[in-house]
């Protein structure tokens, strides 16, 4: 049997829509554009794809971006001065870092440096630990889409086995709490752990989020499993696969998320909600 393919796209261009509606209204009613600045230091061509795909997203919905881009040697203090800037912009309502960013720079202090109430991309410490505490403000924009997209399935989560592949701060750790907060019973996997198959196994859910390609199997996958793909990975023809081994997870898997089509589009279209969010937060509204 073949699983149900989960369609990132349509899922994404449902909610950006609804996004777009929702901008419309704080246009007209309120006289607020939600505004997102972009900080892009260096020339990554993996980053500068990303980025132009979040300005195109933004545009479509309506929001308006600004575009901060740093040579490859800006030094620590410059990028600080830019978040500083942008901090105080009140037209500004979200601040995204493209990461990663120059040996130079301290992401670290950079990332921290961002005022909470525009942290889009839910990575500073204030917004974390609000995740953690169980009153969240900003989310990471993948693991929400993750979420959204589970939702949307309609699949039912309370008492499910979930496994995460990844503790990183940007993804496995918030996904782990944003399922444990809907009642799963949550494992997270690394790379230290200790038969990897057996957990992924056992998982009703799983989420992979390592940068690893085809590491996940069909034989590792329990039969009608939610499969989620976090992972992007590039292969040497260029072409992009995911974590999961999609031909033989898709024979076993109940539903499943393709890459690309899957995680990817969603991520962009929570970073959207995020802002919508910030510039409404900021209004009291
Ligand atoms: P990361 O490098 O910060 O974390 C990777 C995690 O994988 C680590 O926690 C590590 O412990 C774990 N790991 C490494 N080797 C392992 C192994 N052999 N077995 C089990 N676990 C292992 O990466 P990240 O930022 O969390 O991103 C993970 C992947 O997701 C990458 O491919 C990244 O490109 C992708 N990603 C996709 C989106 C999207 O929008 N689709 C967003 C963010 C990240």
């Amino acid at each position: 049997m073949s699983a149900e393919i989960i369609d990132g796209k349509a899922i994404a261009k449902e909610l950006r829509a609804t996004l777009k509606s929702e901008v419309e209204e704080l246009v007209d009613d309120h006289g607020i554009t939600p505004g997102l600045a972009v900080v892009l230091v260096g020339e990554d061509p993996a980053s500068q794809v990303y980025v132009r795909n979040k300005h195109r997203a933004c545009e479509r919905a309506g929001i308006a971006t600004r575009d901060i881009r740093m040579d490859e040697d800006a030094t620590h203090q410059e990028v600080m001065d830019a978040v500083q800037e942008l901090n105080n912009d009140p037209n500004i309502h979200g601040i995204l870092v493209q990461l990663p960013l120059p040996d130079q720079i301290d992401e670290e202090e950079v990332l921290n440096a961002i005022d909470p109430a525009k942290d889009v991309d839910g990575f500073h410490p204030f917004n974390l630990g609000m995740l953690l505490s169980g009153q969240p403000t900003f989310v990471a924009c993948t693991p929400k889409g993750v979420m959204h997209m589970i939702d949307e399935m309609g699949i039912d989560l309370t008492g499910k086995e979930a496994v995460i592949i990844g503790r990183s701060t940007i993804v496995g750790k918030p996904q782990a709490l944003l399922l444990l907060y809907r009642h799963c019973t949550v494992t997270i996997c690394h790379s230290r752990t200790q038969d990897l198959a057996e957990h992924c196994r056992n998982a009703d859910v799983l989420v992979a989020a390592v940068g690893r390609p085809h590491m996940i199997t069909g034989d590792m996958i329990k039969p009608g499993a939610t499969v989620i793909d976090v992972g992007i990975n590039r292969l040497e023809d260029g072409s992009l696969v995911g974590d999961v081994d999609f031909d033989s997870a898709v024979e076993v898997a109940g539903a499943i998320t393709p890459v690309p089509g899957g995680v990817g589009p969603m991520t962009i279209a929570m970073l959207l909600r995020n802002t919508v969010d910030a510039a409404r937060r900021a209004a009291g509204l």
